[in-house]
C-alpha cells in the first residue's frame, strides 16, 4: 500500500489555525507551537496521538508556516518569542527543517527555536546542520536507558540506545541545549527514571550547565483516542509531584519545572471572534481528508480550520471536498485555539 502524503501550502485552502495535528498552536504565551509534519518513524505503545499509524499524512510547506508565524508574532510583540516545533510525529522526517529554522530566525523577536524529537534519526551530519542553523534546544523523548525496555515501549526492534546517547553527547559538544523528557510509567520504568536522573547529574558534574542539559519528567496521561500501555494505571498529579520532590532531595536536582524555568509568560493572542461553544451547530466547508477514514478538515472561514469526525456510517470520499455540511462542535478549546466537530448531517 502506498502511503498518501498531503502537502499543505497557501494554495491548499487548509488553514494553519484550528486543527490540532497541523499548523500552529497559540496558547496566549510567548511560545508558538508548530506542527509541520505528521509522519513518524516509531509507533510507540503509549503515543497519545497514535503517531506513525495514519492512513494519510501531512507535510506543511515552510513558507506557509513562517508567513503565519510572522503574522502572530506581530500581534504578540517582537520580543522574547520562542518557536517550539512539536509535531504529531517526528520532526527529523521533515524535508525542509533547515529551511524552516533559518526562515524562522528572520522574524524579529524570535529568541529561541526548540524542537521535540525521539532522537533516533540524529546523525553527526544532521547535528552539524542543526548547529549551522542555530537550533537552540532539542527535547528528546527518552524513557529508559535500558535497550530492551526502550524497544518494548517504542515497539521498535532496532531502537539504538547507544547511538542515541552518543548523539546527545554530540549535541552538547555543538552547544545545542538538550532537554531529556522521559514519560514516567508507574511500575514500568521507575528505576529507569532514576537512571536518567543520574545520567543528567553526571553530565552536570562533568561541567554542562543546567541550561545545556535539562530533564523534564512527564506524567503518563491516558487519552481516550490515543494508544495506551497495558496494565499501567496513571497516578494522581499529587502523587507524581510527591515522587518528584523525593527524587529532588535524593539527587539534589530540580525536577519540578514550571513556566518560569522556560521563560514562558502570558502574551497577546490572535483574536478569535467566532465564539463557538460545545454543541453549537455550524456549517462547515470540507477542504481535505484527515489522517483517518472518518476524519476530515473543514473551514469555518479562510483563516480558521476545524477537525471533523465523521459519524458512522459515513466515511470520507473525495466527493465531499468543497461540500458544505452541518456539524456539531464537540471541542472549542480557545486556550489552545483548537476546534473539533462531529459531522451532523451530510
Ligand atoms: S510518541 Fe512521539 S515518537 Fe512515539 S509514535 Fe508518538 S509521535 Fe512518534
Amino acid at each position: 500500500m502506498t502511503m498518501e502524503i498531503i502537502h499543505v501550502d497557501n494554495k491548499s485552502e487548509i488553514p494553519l489555525c484550528g486543527v490540532d495535528f497541523i499548523g500552529l498552536v497559540d496558547r496566549s504565551t510567548n511560545i508558538i507551537e508548530l506542527k509541520p509534519i505528521t509522519l513518524c518513524n516509531l509507533k510507540c505503545k503509549y503515543c497519545f496521538v497514535n503517531g506513525g499509524d495514519y492512513d494519510t499524512n501531512f507535510i506543511v510547506e515552510p513558507d506557509y508556516l513562517v508567513e503565519k508565524v510572522r503574522e502572530i508574532v506581530e500581534i504578540k510583540g517582537n520580543y522574547n518569542i520562542e518557536i517550539h516545533i512539536a509535531p504529531y510525529g517526528e520532526i527529523l522526517l521533515y524535508p525542509d527543517l533547515e529551511k524552516l529554522i533559518k526562515s524562522l530566525w528572520t522574524i524579529k523577536g524570535v529568541d529561541v527555536i526548540s524542537m521535540q524529537s525521539n532522537g533516533l534519526l540524529l546523525t553527526e551530519d544532521i547535528i552539524k546542520k542543526m548547529d549551522a542553523v542555530n537550533l537552540t534546544r532539542i527535547n528528546i523523548s527518552l524513557n529508559t536507558l535500558n535497550q530492551e525496555l526502550a524497544e518494548y515501549l517504542c515497539d521498535c526492534k532496532n531502537y539504538n540506545i547507544k547511538k542515541l546517547l552518543e548523539s546527545i553527547q554530540l549535541l552538547l559538544k555543538f552547544k545545542i541545549n538538550v532537554l531529556i523528557a522521559p514519560v514516567w510509567f508507574p511500575g514500568e520504568n521507575d528505576k529507569d527514571i532514576e537512571n536518567i536522573i543520574k545520567y543528567v547529574v553526571d553530565l552536570r558534574n562533568k561541567g554542562y550547565s543546567n541550561k545545556e542539559i535539562q530533564i523534564g519528567i512527564q506524567k503518563y496521561l491516558i487519552y481516550r483516542t490515543g494508544r495506551k500501555l497495558k496494565k499501567i494505571r496513571p497516578k494522581s498529579w499529587k502523587y507524581f509531584y510527591k515522587q518528584l520532590t523525593e527524587l529532588e532531595k535524593k539527587y539534589k536536582i530540580k525536577l519540578k519545572l514550571g513556566p518560569k524555568d522556560f521563560n514562558i509568560h502570558k502574551r497577546e493572542k490572535k483574536k478569535n471572534t467566532l465564539n463557538l461553544k460545545k454543541n453549537d451547530l455550524i456549517k462547515i466547508k470540507i477542504v481535505s481528508k484527515g489522517r483517518w477514514k472518518r476524519e476530515c478538515i473543514g473551514i469555518i472561514n479562510k483563516k480558521i480550520g476545524i477537525k471533523i469526525l465523521l459519524k458512522k456510517p459515513f466515511l470520507f470520499s473525495e466527493e465531499l471536498i468543497g461540500k458544505e455540511i452541518n456539524a456539531k462542535v464537540i471541542k472549542a478549546n480557545y486556550k489552545d485555539n483548537i476546534l473539533t466537530a462531529y459531522s451532523y448531517l451530510i
